[in-house]
This record gives structure tokens, sequence and C-alpha cells, in this order.
């Protein structure tokens, strides 16, 4: 191992190298990092969210963020600040200052680098606590087996030698308000060093085998990018390798078969869902890509953006108060946070006091069951 040169890129791009945050993923599939070199990242829609709130934790200002982003911001915060007073008691009513959203390498002699994306680490003395923040909801893996945060502390321990111990814990509000912390000795750190050295060292192999799995591919470029043969045989056999369930008519499938076809149910839609992106990307650059099929224009959707102005109106042509009312629907987000904006109120006041303002004049509708899997 060696201490290398970071360039200012380095301290916050991961380059073309492995970091923490594919560990589980790169554990998997040892193809993976090299499969998706170049491939550009397609963000979801939540993993938008996600950044936005990530963001602001780590100038650790809330500001433009929606009411829901400011609620698990505040929460991360409030649980963040209960982790050190359990991992520091000495230190109980201190202000600690950590270092926030900061990227540390490792590096070794035969030229491989790996590096970990740290979002807030409170130091005191010979130890430390990594806290690392996910704001989405849906279970991690928890603390002991999550690689991640394994990889965080290994790499923290490379650029500061001197610690003894290193506490790590995920922050995540929607999922848990009590996080526990795992805590790494010089000689856990020691294995699992050796264990990332083998992992890092697999992944940069030019051959490495491809396995396809869930876990491995659900954030994998190559996936999303329709490059990597191994993932299509995979997803598209996932429903039609049981012969039984395309000679059988679905109202005469045994028990069994239905939980077949629902396991592998996910796996399919997902990679239909990917094609049928990836064609429709396809027709966008190049109308003439696929025979026999073109783009056809999305229906064009308006919206009112003046409704006083519009009422004024609607009321010199006779219309009434009343009349116009009808036609208004309130959103309740957009509800709230006009009332956030007259009451200041935060959390639960703020429920209450949106409460309190609609009163009986709401009317609620369940949407359609969905199937989901039992925890067994
Ligand atoms: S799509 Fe799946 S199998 Fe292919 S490289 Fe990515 S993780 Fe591996």
């Amino acid at each position: 191992m060696n201490n290398m040169t970071e360039t200012k890129e380095d301290l916050t791009q991961r380059g073309t190298h492995t970091s923490a945050s594919n560990a589980a993923a790169d554990a998997r599939c040892q193809g993976r990092h090299l499969m998706q070199r170049g491939l550009p990242d397609i963000k979801s829609e939540a993993a938008e969210h996600g950044t936005t709130v990530h963001d602001a934790l780590a100038k650790q200002s809330p500001e433009g963020l929606t009411i829901e982003q400011e609620e698990i911001y505040d929460a991360c915060n409030a649980l963040e600040a209960k982790l050190v007073a359990q991992f520091f008691p000495d230190a109980a009513g201190a202000k600690s200052v950590p270092i926030r959203e900061k990227r540390y390498w490792i590096g070794w002699a035969d030229g491989l680098r790996h590096s970990a994306q740290i979002d807030s680490v409170h130091r005191k003395g010979t130890r430390a606590l990594i806290v690392e923040y996910k704001t989405l909801a849906g279970a991690v893996g928890v603390t002991p087996q999550n690689m991640q945060l394994r990889d965080q502390a290994c790499v923290y321990d490379h650029n500061c030698p001197l610690l003894t111990e290193i506490g790590v814990a995920v922050v995540q509000p929607l999922f848990t308000h009590s996080p526990e912390i795992t805590v790494y000795t010089k000689a856990d750190i020691t294995r699992s060093l050796a264990e990332l050295y083998q992992r890092v060292n697999l992944s940069n192999k030019p051959n490495a085998p491809r396995t396809p799995g869930e876990i491995q591919c659900k954030w994998c470029r190559a996936a999303k990018a329709g490059t990597c043969p191994e993932y299509n045989r995979w997803a598209a056999v996932t429903v039609t390798q049981d012969q039984n369930l395309i000679e059988v008519p679905v109202s005469q499938w045994t028990p069994a078969m239905r939980a077949t076809f629902l396991d592998r149910f996910e796996n399919a839609q997902k990679w239909l869902d990917m094609n049928y992106a990836y064609l429709k990307l396809e027709l966008k650059n190049n109308p003439d890509a696929i025979p026999g099929y073109e783009l056809k224009p999305g229906a064009v959707k308006s919206t009112i953006i003046n409704p006083q102005a519009v009422f004024t109106a609607f009321s010199e042509a006779g219309g009434t108060l009343e009349q116009f009312m009808e036609c208004i629907s309130v959103g309740k987000g957009d509800l709230k946070a006009a009332v956030k904006s007259v009451t200041k109120a935060k959390g639960k006041k703020l429920d209450a006091a949106l409460e309190g303002i609609i009163g009986q004049n709401i009317q609620t509708k369940q949407n359609e069951p969905s199937i989901v899997k039992k925890n067994i």
C-alpha cells in the first residue's frame, strides 16, 4: 500500500477506480466494474431526491429542500447527534465538528486504487465514527454485513493510521430511528483490508467473469445500457425458462407455479422496461432505427398558472365564486408548504397545523391493492 498524490478531481470523483459504494455488487459480479467503464450513469428520480438531501447535509443547510426532504434532513442530523453522544460518551455535550462529504483513497504498489466517499466522520483522539446517510426508504444491509461501511472504515483507517477503533453506522430515518454502531478494531481492519484488496484485484482483471443477479445488476450501468450478454440471458429467461408456465394457462397454474411466476415477474418486467426505454432512445436519435416503427409525440398537458387572473375573467363573464371553487382542487403537499411558510411550524407540529386547517374537508380514496412478498 502507498499513499498517493491526490488531484483535486480525485478528491471528489471516483474516476475509473472501484469505490466503496459498489462493494456489495462488485463482490457478487467480478466483471461489473470494467463492464460499466465509460457508460453513462442515468439517475432515477428517487436517486436525484437522495442526492439533494445528501448535498444539503454536506452543506448543513436545508435551503431549497421540499418539506418532505427537510424532514429527512432534520431526522438525519438528530440521529447522527444521538450516535455521536453514544460513541463518545466522555465528550457528551461537547460540539463535534465532523468532516463531511469527502472522498478518501487507498492505493497499492501494483497500481490499483480504491476510494470511499464518506458522508460524515467524527474523530476524537484515537477513535472515529463514520456515518452513512441513506435518505430513501427500504432496508439496507444490517451494519455488520454492510460492505460499503466496512470499506469506508478500511480506507479511512489507511488515511488516519493512528486510530485504534472505528465505529460505522447507517442513518436511515425512513427505515429506523434506532441505528446500530458496528465497531472495527485494528485487527478487524487488517483482516477486512486483505479481503478488500482481493475484491478490487478481481474487479480489475480484464477477463473477470460476469455473474448476474438481483443485487449486482439492479444499478449496473451495463444492464441499463443493454451491453451485458450475461444480464440479458439471465433476465430474459427468468419467466420463460419454466416450460410448464408456457404450456399451462394461468387459470390452471398450481399454487407453486403461481409463486414461481411472481418470483420472476419483477426481473422480467424490468428487462422489458429497460429494453423498451433503450429502443425509444434509439428512435429519438435515429427515426429510421427500427423498421416499421416511429415515435408518436406525447400528449400535450396544459396547466393554469394564474388562477387569480382566470377568476377575474370568469367573474367578468358572470361566473360566481362558488362555481369557480368547484373547479379547484388543492394539493395536500402544496397546502402543507403554504401552511409551513405561514406558521413556521416543522415536523409533527406542522402536521397538526395542517390537519387543523383541513379539518373534515377531505375525502380519502385507496388505490387498488398490489401483490407483495410476505415477510416470513
Ligand atoms: S449487468 Fe449484471 S452480470 Fe452484467 S456486468 Fe452488470 S452486474 Fe454483472
